[in-house]
């Protein structure tokens, strides 16, 4: 399966909103977006009124490329949320939270997803003292993710740098000196995505 290797920000213009995916940059006065607030290509600035099913198509555009997940495994989850207790939606979030890549850029262990997929595929990380590299593999409550300790030298200056920019949430703990996440409980629905309209992302897959 193909991987996505067009400019990032195109996503982004595409979008109209700023998805952060390349790191500093994106908080920079570099951002595409913030320079050209339009849609790529040709027609992007003549933008038509947007259909119902455009704008469920949007929506779940925005959520897929925020996290970085391709069209067949965002579906999954979507079906997996599905057969949750609760609200679908808040599901469909919580999944995509615990996804290894996320939590290691949540932790600031990354500037961007991609990074964190990365650095995750790259075997750098170890869960619950195990070798692991699949970045979608998905934490539990009580899982510990660390790095490894070849790897330690290596990623603590990049650490060091991510980990200032970024709050943590209050479902991970992070030791910065053994470069070290806990993941301490699910994911809290306050501090999931507040800007992905998770309602239009299931009406899409339900039509
Ligand atoms: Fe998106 Fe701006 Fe970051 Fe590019 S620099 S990925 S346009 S937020």
């Amino acid at each position: 399966m193909g991987r996505y290797t067009e400019s990032k920000c195109r996503l982004c213009r595409r979008e109209g909103v700023k998805l952060f995916l390349k790191g500093d940059r994106c908080y920079s006065d570099k951002c595409a977006l913030s320079r050209r607030p339009y849609a790529p290509g040709q027609h992007g600035r003549f933008r038509r009124r947007a259909t119902q099913f455009a704008i469920h198509l949007r929506e779940k555009q925005k959520a897929k490329r925020i996290y970085g997940v391709r069209e067949g495994q965002f579906r999954r989850y979507v079906e997996l949320a599905k057969k949750r207790k609760g609200v679908t939606g808040e599901a469909l979030l919580k999944i995509l939270e615990r996804r290894l890549d996320n939590v290691v850029y949540r932790a600031g262990f990354a500037y961007s997803r991609d990074q964190a997929r990365q650095l995750v595929s790259h075997g750098h990380f170890l869960v619950n003292g195990r070798h692991l590299d699949i970045p979608s593999y998905l934490v539990r409550e009580g899982d510990m993710v660390e790095v490894r300790p070849q790897s330690k030298e290596k990623l603590r200056e990049l650490v060091k740098g991510a980990s200032e920019r970024r709050p943590l949430p209050g479902w991970l703990s992070r030791d910065l000196e053994a470069l070290r996440i806990q993941v301490a409980s699910e994911p809290q629905v306050e501090e999931l995505d507040q800007s992905i309209e998770t309602s239009l992302i299931v009406e899409f897959y339900s039509r």
